[in-house]
């Protein structure tokens, strides 16, 4: 879509989450190859950066006192402590460019995922799931986390799981191919619900008569 187009709508917001293990982060990765459009809106956190995780594209690697300034400067539309580490969306950034008529993909916990909702009502939600708790715990265990690290993600894992039932949609990730297909079909079709699309029929309809 080119920005000059009249009526463009809001950008749609796509937030996704899942327990570590579902496979989340290879989806959205697969998901955003599709799309190159749609983009990635990169969380502030003060966990140290993966091996391969790049600075201001994966995250915004923040020490602890730098995110506290943040947030006692009301940056964050929400943030969570998670696994004793800080994680944040900031609202500026994601409101630009969502005036602005671009998608966005935003891969949150469930309780910030909340908080979204609470900000962003139109957003659409969506929750991947492992195919059975076992086979979780099977790609859990290929990690190659110590047992108390393994224990404590499977914990907070069945918490999350439970916090599906809200969202608006749910896919299982049986196999990547279904999976990322399933999660193409929804923002395709989130993109052509009439609701979103009224400033543009409308500033056709003006054009038309
Ligand atoms: P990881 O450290 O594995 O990248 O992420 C850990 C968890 O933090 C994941 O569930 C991820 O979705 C979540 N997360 C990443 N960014 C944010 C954020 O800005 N806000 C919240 N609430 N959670 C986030």
């Amino acid at each position: 879509m080119s920005n000059d187009q009249p009526g463009r709508p809001q950008g749609l917001l796509l937030t996704v989450s899942a327990p570590s293990g579902a496979g989340k982060t290879t989806i959205c990765r697969e998901f955003l190859r599709l799309f190159p459009d749609v983009r990635f809106s990169v969380s502030c956190t003060t966990r140290p950066p993966r091996p391969g995780e790049v600075d201001g594209k994966d995250y915004v690697f923040l020490t602890k006192e730098a995110f506290r300034e943040r947030i006692d400067r009301g940056e964050f539309v929400e943030w969570v402590e998670n696994y004793g580490e800080l994680y944040g969306t900031s609202k500026k950034t994601m409101d630009a460019f969502l005036e602005q008529g671009t998608d966005l993909l935003l891969d949150i916990e469930p309780r910030g995922a909340r908080a979204i909702r609470e900000h962003y009502p139109r957003g659409v939600f969506v929750f991947i799931l492992p195919p059975s708790l076992a086979e979780l715990k099977a790609r859990l265990s290929r990690r190659g986390e110590s047992p108390v690290a393994m224990e404590r993600r499977l914990r907070t894992s069945q918490d999350e799981i439970g916090e599906a039932l809200w969202y608006d949609y749910v896919i299982f990730n049986e196999t990547l191919k279904v999976a990322v297909d399933q999660f193409r079909s929804i923002y395709v079709a989130e993109r052509c619900r009439r609701d979103r699309l009224e400033k543009r029929i409308s500033a056709f309809l003006d054009r038309a008569g």
